[in-house]
């Protein structure tokens, strides 16, 4: 079994979702997150950059915007979940599109250190036995002037982490694990993070004893994960970014209450409700019981259409349908209304 940085994060921050994805193999139901949308355009656009760089030429600022639109575009699905909903896909673009802009200028004309490889991947064991695979893909590997290895690694998140958190951070330090194994003359190796939303290039480094205490630490993470029996759900806020909430028994009755709700809005848009209604309303001259459940049926979901759009009048393809509100019937104390359907040829 290979372990990756994710899979023990995914672990450590809910068991439940841990067996979903690595136990039960499941699909994630959520397509993607913007954020993990946007991270992933950026990372191929500035693979494509360095890519290019490794076969002896510089790409164009706009030649690479370009090859970022493109992507992004080619990739992009309507099902991606967008979890602050003040935010549309064309402000996460364009908060792509400045990332891009603002590295390329920073860096320009790319010759502070020599790269080795993209997108590399690394497999390595953390023990003599080969009983413990770790695996992981370093975004770029820098050999600097002075001979010594960067691991590179691109952040698009929004947060900026303390110089005493990446200290501790293990994602880099398992990979420099991994450079160390695939390349043996990597005795000094930096961790370098670009936080892009900062425009910010953070380093740190580990001992060899500090990776060596990291090797036992995954160890002992992976047997605690190999004798695992139970999974528990670990709600937290991250759960809005789960692409497992769906099927999560915390939070799937709210996906079957709105898919219940959706399918029946969504089944017809306002427009052809009204305009269903309109033609059994005008055809059926002697209504049968059929008839007549559907127009009670449609009314109902009509109703419930313009209440949801905050709507007064529905259009139809020729027609409208005005709702009204109507005195009904009154008691001695009180009056009720009624809301009712006029249809406005
Ligand atoms: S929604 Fe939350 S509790 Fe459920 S699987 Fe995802 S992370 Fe775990």
């Amino acid at each position: 079994m290979q372990y990756s940085y994710s899979r023990l994060s995914t672990f450590e921050q809910c068991p439940f979702k841990y067996k979903l994805k690595y136990i039960d193999n499941i699909d994630p139901i959520i397509k993607d997150t913007i954020e993990t949308f946007l991270g992933s355009i950026v990372h191929q656009t500035l693979e494509q950059l360095y890519k290019t760089l490794l076969t002896g030429y510089i790409i164009f600022l706009d030649n690479l915007l370009t090859f970022f639109y493109h992507k992004w575009y080619e990739q992009w699905d309507d099902e991606i979940l967008i979890v602050k909903k003040k935010y549309s896909m064309q402000h996460y673009q364009s908060r792509g599109k400045q990332f891009i802009t603002d590295y390329y200028n920073q860096y320009t004309p790319f010759n502070k250190t020599k790269t080795i490889s993209v997108e590399d991947r690394i497999s390595f064991s953390l023990d003599d036995e080969k009983n413990y695979q770790m695996q992981g893909y370093i975004d770029r590997l820098d050999e600097s002037k002075s001979g010594h290895y960067e691991i590179h690694d691109y952040k698009t998140g929004s947060k900026l982490p303390s110089q005493n958190q990446l200290d501790k951070d293990r994602q880099l330090a398992i990979y420099a694990l991994g450079v160390k194994h695939k390349y043996p003359d990597a005795n000094d190796i930096e961790l370098v993070w670009h936080f892009l939303k900062f425009n910010k290039e953070l380093r740190s480094k580990r001992s060899d004893q500090q990776l060596s205490t990291l090797s036992s630490q995954l160890i002992s993470s992976i047997d605690t994960i190999e004798n695992t029996k139970k999974y528990p759900r670990t709600p937290s806020l991250l759960c809005h970014w789960c692409r497992y909430k769906p099927i999560c028994p915390q939070y799937s009755h709210l996906y079957q209450i709105r898919e219940h709700r959706e399918n029946r809005y969504h089944k017809r848009t306002g427009k052809q409700l009204v305009d269903r209604y309109i033609m059994i309303k005008k055809q059926t001259n002697q209504q049968n019981l059929d008839s007549f459940l559907e127009l009670e049926q449609l009314k109902k979901d009509i109703l419930d259409y313009a209440k949801r759009e905050q709507l007064d009048v529905i259009y139809g393809t020729h027609s409208k349908i005005l709702i009204v509100k109507k005195k009904q019937g009154s008691t001695e104390d009180k009056e009720t209304q009624k809301e009712i359907l006029l249809i406005d040829d």
